[in-house]
């Protein structure tokens, strides 16, 4: 590949072997449109189906698609991480891999970045069945509560950050959800803007209720306590 991209869009992916050409066709029509340039990383997170395979197939025909292999699954902030840290571009946009988020949004979102360091995608029709959309509303009002934040839908995978915010993020396993806290903590400024969303076709969702809920609030906890003890001093004088 000559020259480094402008955009680098992340994609964790676990098990989505249906999604990825599609997705793949509909994302590079997207950036082909842009006119900047750009790459395309799926970190495959231990997959055990045919995500590998596919994988391989679209990048050997399309040198813009680099694909980061896990041994197994570490999960999806550690996918973030790996996509992070190879990322190359000076704006990072994530999504995830089951064509629940809509390429058609990137656009809009990328003019909304100006003077801001990371725009979220808030879903505000979900195509998710009512008990997972319910879940999440709930979980957004208890993490807005306790780590005082105003984010509508922090679960999101949609989201474009400018490179130096991403590279300043030390991740730990969950932390995925708290990424506007996180840039905020880091002095960014973050606005959310309404995206489409759409029901999955293929594949099966990763979480559910049973497998987040204790997680997540031991990890808003951890954000909670994180948030109050910034280091946030400010410095009257230094003499040498
Ligand atoms: N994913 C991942 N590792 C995991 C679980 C999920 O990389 O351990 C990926 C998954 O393939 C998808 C994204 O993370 O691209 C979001 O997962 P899913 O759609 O199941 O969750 P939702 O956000 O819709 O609840
Ligand atoms: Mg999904």
């Amino acid at each position: 590949m000559n020259g480094i991209p402008y955009l680098s869009v992340v994609i964790p992916v676990f098990n989505e072997e249906e999604n990825l050409l599609p997705l793949t066709q509909e994302l590079v029509s997207v950036l082909d449109s842009l006119e900047k340039s750009w790459e395309i990383i799926f970190v495959d997170d231990g997959s055990t189906d045919k995500s590998p395979e596919i994988l391989n197939g679209i990048r050997e025909k399309m040198p813009r698609v680099q694909v980061v292999t896990f041994k197994k699954n570490f999960g999806q902030t550690a996918a973030f991480d790996a996509g992070f840290k190879t990322a190359r571009g000076d704006i990072i946009i994530t999504m995830d891999a089951d064509m629940q988020n809509d390429p058609g949004d990137i656009p809009e979102l990328l003019e909304s970045l100006g003077s801001y360091d990371l725009v979220c995608g808030w879903r505000n029709k979900r195509n998710d069945t009512f008990i997972r959309t319910l879940s999440s509303i709930i979980a957004n009002s208890i993490r807005n509560t306790l780590s005082r934040e105003d984010i509508h839908d922090v679960g999101c995978s949609l989201k474009v950050f400018k490179k130096e915010y991403v590279k300043k993020l030390k991740l730990y396993n969950g932390m995925h959800r708290f990424f506007p806290t996180l840039v905020k903590m880091e002095g960014g400024r973050v606005i959310e803007i309404i995206v489409n969303h759409r029901p999955r076709k293929y594949g099966t969702a990763k979480y559910n209720i049973r497998n987040r809920i204790i997680r997540s609030f031991v990890d808003l906890l951890a954000v909670c306590w994180m948030k109050k003890r910034t280091l946030n001093y400010e410095i009257k004088d230094k003499k040498k």
